[in-house]
């Protein structure tokens, strides 16, 4: 990990000075802002609790009010009743409220939220390094060579693809150790990207469907909350203008195709 930081700070820094000042500035702003949004929401998604069933009193009739205990269950490792939508998580020996999975901590209802922003900020540092990496690659990239260039109009396209994958692998050994080290950290970044994304994607289409991963998995066609882009809302916090705006807005949408259905 610290070889890539290094890495990418030798071997983009001064390609993008290099460039100008504003953009070297520009680039140091964007990576700090990345770094501390990448680092917070690491440190929430670990650290914080995933979220413990409220303690609930229970035992005898007079002890428990009516309705109090509706579709609990008994958690026989905790030995007390378990809320609906509660998991009981083995590795941290207890009920965890919402639990999609647990890797180092549990991810439950109280962090979810942070782990799901800790992908989407990978995914965006991550992009970002790929784009800078091979842009800075392409800025120091040595000369190409095309000795055939003038018998491509009479070639096919097949021969004139391998002309260029040749030029470019040919010119990649002179390559330098600041160029080799960022081909390097281009292919880290996009392999990483591509593994984070699919994890997010898959969380965000759980989502939007109202399920965490362990109910999804537990029972598929169950719905255990609110579905659709109203539960994407609710779940990330929206301030009220933007959850008005976007629910406003998907609410016209399906009065204005009701509407539409009724006069056909
Ligand atoms: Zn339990
Ligand atoms: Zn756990």
């Amino acid at each position: 990990m610290l070889f890539v930081i290094c890495g990418g700070v030798w071997a983009v820094y001064p390609v993008v000075f290099s460039i100008s000042i504003f953009c070297g500035m520009f680039h140091c702003t964007v990576t700090a802002l990345l770094s501390i949004f990448t680092i917070a929401s690491y440190c929430l998604a670990s650290f914080k609790s995933a979220g413990a069933p409220p303690g609930i009193r229970w035992g005898s009739y007079p002890m428990v009010g009516k309705n109090d205990l509706e579709n609990y269950t008994f958690c026989t490792y905790c030995s007390k009743p378990k809320p609906p939508r509660a998991h009981h998580c083995r590795s941290c020996k207890t009920c965890v409220i919402d639990m999609d999975h647990h890797c180092r901590n549990c991810v439950g209802a109280s962090n979810h939220q942070a782990f799901v922003i800790f992908l989407i900020s990978v995914v965006t540092s991550c992009s970002y390094a790929a784009i800078m990496t091979i842009y800075a690659s392409y800025l120091i990239w040595p000369p190409l060579e095309f000795p055939n260039v003038s018998s491509y109009g009479q070639m096919g396209s097949k021969k004139v693809l391998m002309e260029i994958i040749t030029s470019v692998a040919s010119s990649a050994f002179f390559l330098s150790a600041r160029g080799i080290i960022l081909v390097y950290l281009a292919f880290a970044s996009l392999s990483v990207n591509a593994g984070i994304a699919v994890l997010l994607c898959q969380q965000l289409s759980l989502i939007y469907e109202g399920n965490t991963y362990l109910s999804h998995i537990s029972s598929p066609t169950d719905i255990h909350g609110e579905k659709g882009l109203r539960n994407l809302v609710r779940f990330f916090g929206c301030p009220y203008p933007l959850s008005r705006l976007l629910l406003g807005y998907t609410n016209t949408g399906k009065s204005q195709n009701n509407s539409g259905s009724k006069l056909l």
